[in-house]
């Protein structure tokens, strides 16, 4: 279902990607500005696309695009046309649908009650079949998102209003998303019933927020109000927030990814501070995987949290071995052969003076094809590190996740296809110990995993997908990824 996957090694450092992430502002004069200043804080969760739709006095205003944040919204002339005091934007990295143009979001529609813009963070795991039954009516897609379903869904709602024709539509989507919505005097925001993706609400000058995370009010400075609830539709206007429980209750079940790896430290997501979370994760592995070393080794950025937890935990010193380049642009980054074999050391280079010599432990997050961690490993050995533990901060993924990250299919991932042995020895390193899934339940849910109702969804790691995955079990993809087709 992905639609957009480059080489593992040309990637990042392949690891899942994030899918995207959203924002919105009701009743500032400074709507835009602060979208932008909020999509940049989200910057981690998308790079491909972003976008913003403002409102103002009769009409929207929208400029979207292919590329970062920083670019987009710089130019003065760009942030005087996005005027008014309502706006939405959005940060992307395609899960569906390609990286075109016209999937950059907020998507925008005329309907009969006026215009709606919508942006999107997940995956409605329906989607396709909707779609197809969508297009059998007559309907006419100009994107091969599946956020369009909604809006299709919503102009061919046989109610009125536009809050009733958002809640028709939303029930009968199923996935995992969070969505924001602006209209010409409401600003929407909802969370899947089991909320699975976050979605916060913040307030600044008296205007509402709502934000994929808390980082981006922070640079706001807006304060934090709350989460939005798994299954609550919020709806801002006027008259201030009220709230809306269109589904039937069920076990929340958010992702647990988010703390290992999508949200950013200094968000607080769930009550619960990623940056400590991660620490306590590392905790957990220094007890359950202990090692005789010289010295804790994050992988840079998102191994950090994780090496500073197990280096206190097990009184072995932590320090930087890797080095990473901040500043390797994207479009350096392209998948031709010449830069392929460079690899990783684009981005990361060893730290000789402090791993020469030495025993250590090297702690990432996870490990998806293996690739990144066969480079990093072989780059410790030529700086002369005597032996090499790596300590990987989440249990081993081997299931691909169909809410809304981009993960590869089931085959690429290393874990599903080898046991921890085997990936030791594939990676070369000298000992290799994933996290359990009883530790990483102690470490961000207090307790471990409930067998019968898990406090999270972890797809990826167990093979229980709690949300229904219709259009794989149809089996008619194919057909109904020809509809998408470009
Ligand atoms: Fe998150 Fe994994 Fe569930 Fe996807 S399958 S939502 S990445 S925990």
């Amino acid at each position: 279902m992905d639609g957009h996957i480059l080489p593992d090694d040309i990637r990042d450092d392949g690891r899942p990607r994030d899918e995207c992430g959203v924002f919105a502002v009701f009743g500032h004069v400074d709507a835009a500005a602060h979208t932008a200043l909020g999509l940049h804080a989200l910057q981690h969760r998308g790079q491909e696309s972003a976008g913003i739709v403002s409102y103002e006095q009769g009409h929207f205003n929208t400029h979207c695009g292919l590329g970062l944040v920083g670019d987009m919204f710089s130019s003065q002339n760009v942030m005087e046309r996005l005027a008014g005091d309502s706006a939405v934007g959005h940060v992307r990295y395609s899960t569906t649908g390609s990286t075109i143009l016209r999937n950059v979001q907020p998507l925008f529609a005329e309907f009969s009650f006026g215009g709606l813009a919508i942006a999107h963070n997940g995956n409605f795991t329906n989607g396709y079949s909707l779609r197809r039954e969508l297009v059998m009516r007559g309907a006419i897609f100009q994107s091969t998102t599946d956020t369009e379903v909604l809006i299709h869904l919503m102009a061919t709602s046989s109610y009125h209003a536009v809050e009733d024709r958002m809640i028709d539509a939303l029930k009968q989507i199923e996935g995992a998303y969070s969505m924001v919505a602006l209209t010409n005097d409401t600003v929407f925001g909802v969370r899947d019933p089991l909320g699975v993706r976050p979605l916060v609400i913040g307030t600044l000058d008296g205007a509402m927020i709502l934000a994929s995370e808390t980082c981006a009010l922070d640079i706001i400075g807006a304060e934090f109000v709350r989460d939005v609830r798994p299954g609550e539709l919020v709806v801002i206007d006027a008259e201030g927030l009220h709230s809306v429980s269109p589904f039937p209750p069920a076990r929340h079940r958010f992702c647990v990814f988010e703390y290992i790896y999508f949200a950013r430290p200094d968000s607080v997501v769930e009550g619960s501070g990623v940056y400590d979370v991660r620490k306590r994760i590392g905790a957990e592995l220094a007890r359950e995987a202990p090692v005789d070393a010289d010295i804790v080794v994050p992988v840079p950025d998102s191994g950090t949290p994780g090496a500073m937890g197990y280096a206190v935990e097990s009184g072995i010193p932590y320090d930087l071995g890797i080095i990473r380049n901040h500043y390797v642009g994207r479009t350096f980054i392209e998948p031709t052969d010449q830069i392929r074999h460079l690899g990783v050391r684009l981005k990361h280079n060893a730290n000789r003076a402090s791993i020469a010599g030495k025993k250590i432990v090297l702690v990432d997050d996870s490990i998806v094809r293996g690739t990144t961690s066969t480079k990093i490993v072989e780059m410790m050995r030529s700086a002369g590190a005597a032996e090499v533990h790596m300590r990987i901060a989440s249990p081993p993924i081997t299931n691909s996740c169909y809410y809304g990250v981009d993960t590869p299919e089931k085959e690429k991932l290393l874990a599903a296809r080898l046991e921890i042995d085997e990936i030791a020895d594939t990676i070369g390193a000298d000992s290799l110990v994933y996290l359990s899934i009883d530790g990483l339940y102690r470490a961000t849910a207090g307790e471990p995993r409930d067998n019968e109702a898990p406090q999270f969804c972890d797809a990826c790691l167990s093979g229980d997908y709690p949300i229904r995955l219709v259009d794989l079990e149809d089996g008619d993809i194919p057909a109904q990824l020809s509809l998408l087709a470009e």
